[in-house]
């Protein structure tokens, strides 16, 4: 098998199994005031710090949640309560657009929702237009895009939404322990991440609030008062652990993991551009993550290329939203038809990632595509 699905998840990183598993093997709630309570809590302020570090935050400044879908639900909750319009993009993941409507959904002209190009690059003028017409609470913006990798440099945006009042938020789960991130410098309020992009367990999270941001109090989750009050629940030890030693490895790693990452991802587009006629790289223009590329064979159905080579793990559209067949609103929202967007597959390549995969990708998919062509034209005939 080879796997190039690291966007869905990405395998454990070895140093982030080994503190999971010696999390698991130790009893202690980390909120008991005994000697293993108090061991677990070590655990987890560790963790705390190996992702401010890997963030250049600090460790006060996290919230451990269940993943991002929840840092999300939970950012844009919170920060609507405020009061003002919602803004947000086009290309966000569900766990961002569902929750904007979700939070929204009494009074729906309270959503702003910005366009992007046929490069999936934000258009930031109606930004500037609402900032100035109307008062804006919260403006949410992925800094990479789960589909397709196009990021976006949200420094304007967090000036003019400063300016103006607003907080700002980023989905930031496939950028995190994938490219340097300093959040010294990219001064957004809140950003959302989960463990499993950069090589942690899956069902572990957080959410980054920057020191001094105004709040008003609405957790997700009320009981026992855990994460300073804003997620009850008794902490996930292990899964925090395990975070927290991906984070570390990913901090140490990244510069060289993106380098390599970009060159299989660059080999791969070569080489299916080279021997597949007419094949499109989406967002090809824009800057994108090392590890991802989002092609389109033209007619050529994404699930019968997948199912033509069942050795290579990749996906059509978003595999988030598994077992959804409705086409990939981000290819749509760049002006891409729906049969394009039918007929794209995403490649997400990490730090595990090898040369041979590459090659083994590249045959499997040369292959998958011919065929698939030719069962289409033997049956397309009278
Ligand atoms: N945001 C983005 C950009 C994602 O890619 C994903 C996962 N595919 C999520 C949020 C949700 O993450 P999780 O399912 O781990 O909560």
């Amino acid at each position: 098998m080879v796997y190039l699905d690291y966007n869905a998840t990405a395998p454990l990183r070895p140093e982030a199994l080994d503190a999971t598993v010696a999390a698991l093997g130790s009893v202690g709630n980390a909120s008991s005031t005994h000697y293993l309570g108090r061991d677990a809590a070590t655990r987890v302020n560790g963790a705390r710090r190996q992702l401010a570090d890997l963030l250049n935050c600090s460790p006060g400044e996290i919230i451990f949640t269940s993943g991002a879908t929840e840092a999300n639900n939970f950012a844009l909750r919170a920060a609507y309560a405020r009061g003002g319009v919602l803004v947000t993009t086009a290309v966000e993941h569900p766990a961002v657009l569902e929750a904007a409507r979700a939070v929204t959904a009494e009074a729906p002209d309270s959503l702003v929702v910005l366009p992007v190009d046929g490069e999936g690059a934000v258009d930031f003028k109606p930004l500037d237009a609402v900032l100035r017409d109307r008062e804006v609470g919260l403006v949410s913006i992925m800094i990479a895009n789960n589909e397709t990798g196009v990021m976006t440099d949200l420094r304007p945006a967090i000036k003019l939404a400063h300016e103006a009042g607003a907080l700002v938020h980023t989905d930031a789960t496939q950028y995190v322990g994938r490219l340097p991130l300093d959040l010294a410098e990219v001064e957004v309020d809140l950003l959302s991440l989960s463990a499993h992009k950069f090589g942690g367990p899956q069902g572990v999270g957080a959410l980054f609030v920057r020191r001094g941001t105004s709040l008003p109090h609405r957790p997700l989750l009320v009981g026992g008062g855990h994460e300073r009050g804003w997620r009850a629940g008794t902490l996930n030890v292990a899964g925090i652990a395990g975070l927290g030693a991906a984070a570390e490895a990913a901090r140490l790693q990244l510069a060289q993991e993106a380098v390599h990452t970009a060159r299989l991802r660059d080999i791969l587009e070569a080489a299916l551009t080279a021997e597949v006629a007419d094949c499109r790289i989406n967002g090809a223009r824009a800057p994108r993550l090392p590890g991802v590329t989002s092609i389109t064979f033209p007619g050529v159905p994404a699930d019968a290329v997948l199912a033509a080579m069942p050795q290579v793990a990749a996906s059509d559209g978003s595999a988030c939203s598994s077992g959804a067949q409705s086409p990939s609103h981000v290819l749509l929202a760049m002006g891409h038809s729906r049969d394009d967007a039918d007929s794209t597959v995403r490649f997400s390549l990490g730090y595990a990632t090898t040369e041979r995969d590459i090659e083994r990708a590249v045959a499997a998919a040369v292959d998958a595509v011919r065929h698939v062509r030719s069962i289409m034209a033997a049956t397309a005939e009278p």
